[in-house]
């Protein structure tokens, strides 16, 4: 039987949560920016890990967006402003549940 009251781990919560996934991206990465970032900042803010470094390029899996806006900051003051990002279209992205 599982436990109850057992606080779930980040990946547990994060797979409960819905998304309504745009067929186009709102997070736009611009490798030419990339390549010359220092500290890649967009690989560790993000809780639901949306950004991967692969092949030496920066991915941005935006299907797995919590809209939370903390890369876009962390870009932008620690980065080298690869990153263009705006909410998905209306009623799509990700859905938070109220109460
Ligand atoms: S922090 Fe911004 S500029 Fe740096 S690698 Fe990530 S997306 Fe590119």
């Amino acid at each position: 039987m599982a436990e109850v009251n057992k606080p779930l781990k980040i990946n547990e919560r994060l797979a409960l949560t819905t998304y309504i996934t745009d067929v186009e991206s709102h997070i736009q990465v611009d490798n030419e920016k990339c390549k010359d970032c220092v500290t890649k900042a967009c690989l560790y803010v993000c809780p639901a890990k949306v950004y991967e470094l692969k092949d030496g390029k920066i991915i941005a899996h935006y299907e797995a967006c919590l809209e939370l806006g903390g890369c876009i900051i962390a870009c932008h003051q620690m980065g080298n402003k690869g990153i263009t990002w705006k909410y998905p279209k209306g009623g799509q992205g990700v859905v938070f549940k109220y109460g």
